[in-house]
């Protein structure tokens, strides 16, 4: 582990990566196509799209959780090694103790037959090769942490003992156990209520900025992004197609895309006195991608060149970028009536 580079550059630092599955017949879906990201300490990015587009594949490269048959390209550099190339005895020291997850489901987290303390105990244990004894006393402190209520009582419930929100609480505490640097969180609020929606979401940014962590949230919820995150990347047919702080894409939000999930965005208004509006369409199908801009044939102001040429990201300043023609367009035009 090279800390010093990291102490000073990105804790995570993703380049060009691309994910291919098969999905038989000798045919391969891209469900990832060339997705550059970079995380600093202290960093929470949001990976905000549709079900499809990519988010949650990108964010399980971060921890190799894919299938055996899947097929990566590029480097998913976390805390100075590359994931991808690392060999399974690393990678499993890896999991849990520099990056860990969040699942939307709790389930995917618990075994349904043991306790839940016990389970965190064993793998503070696993990884730290500490007592049993100082184990539980982390999983208690953990459950304080959290604000689970009892919390040593609660410690000895199995999984369906709790409810969805402490469940999801308890999720991250086991998240937290091995202290990792960077945390990862796949939809963690999609299938609690409201209330316990935000509760755990203020949680999570608490957490977040009292133990320093590197944070990415993957989220089809554009109120959410802006809830818990820093910077947005706004994925869609497996790219990015705008990234930037959440005060920029909110207030100049530059790809079509974005600018239809922040119009159709529900209990806010993207703009004050307008309707409530849907993207039409629907998501490209990922195993017979149209050529040329990926959101082309949902978009309203899809120009000839966007059937065949697919947009790179373009500059839209401090640190903001977009993958849309209209940017170069608009770029040159400018550049006209200043010359002019
Ligand atoms: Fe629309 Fe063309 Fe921009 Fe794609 S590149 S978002 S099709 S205008």
């Amino acid at each position: 582990m090279n800390s010093n580079m990291t102490d000073t550059g990105p804790i995570v630092d993703v380049r060009k990566l691309t994910v291919d599955f098969s999905t038989g017949g000798g045919k391969t879906v891209r469900a990832v196509a060339g997705v550059d990201l970079s995380l600093k300490k202290g960093e929470t990015l949001a990976l905000l799209g549709e079900s499809g587009s990519g988010k949650s594949v990108t964010l399980r490269a971060l921890m190799r959780l894919h299938p055996d048959s899947a097929r990566f390209g590029g480097s998913v550099n976390v805390d100075g090694r590359d994931i991808l190339a690392m060999p399974y005895g690393d990678l499993a020291r890896y999991r849990g103790k520099v990056v860990s997850m969040i699942f939307q489901d709790p389930g995917l987290a618990f075994d349904p037959v043991y306790r839940v303390g016990d389970q965190i105990a064993e793998a503070v244990v696993r990884h730290e090769g500490i007592s049993m004894q100082e184990a539980k006393k982390r999983a208690l402190g953990l459950f304080e942490r959290v604000r689970i209520p009892s919390p040593e009582r609660r410690l000895d419930n199995y999984p369906h003992e709790m409810s969805g929100g402490m469940r999801q609480r308890a999720m991250i505490a086991l998240a937290l156990a091995c202290r990792p640097k960077v945390l990862l969180a796949d939809e963690p609020t999609t299938a609690l209520d409201a209330t316990v929606q935000i509760q755990v979401l203020l949680l999570l940014r608490e957490l977040q900025r009292e133990l320093g962590l590197a944070v990415i949230f993957v989220t089809h919820d554009i109120g959410v992004a802006v809830e818990v995150a820093d910077r947005i990347a706004v994925m869609y047919g497996g790219r990015i197609v705008e990234t930037g702080k959440c005060a920029d894409i909110i207030r100049n939000p530059s790809h079509p895309y974005t600018q239809g999930l922040l119009a159709s965005r529900t209990g806010h208004e993207a703009v004050k006195g307008s309707r409530l509006v849907t993207i039409p369409g629907a998501p490209p199908d990922l195993s017979n991608m149209p050529p040329g801009c990926p959101f082309g044939p949902r978009c309203k102001y899809v120009m000839d060149r966007c059937k065949t040429q697919t947009p790179p990201l373009y500059d839209v300043g401090a640190d903001h970028f977009a993958a849309c023609f209209l940017i170069e367009q608009q770029a040159a035009s400018q550049s006209q009536l200043q010359s002019a």
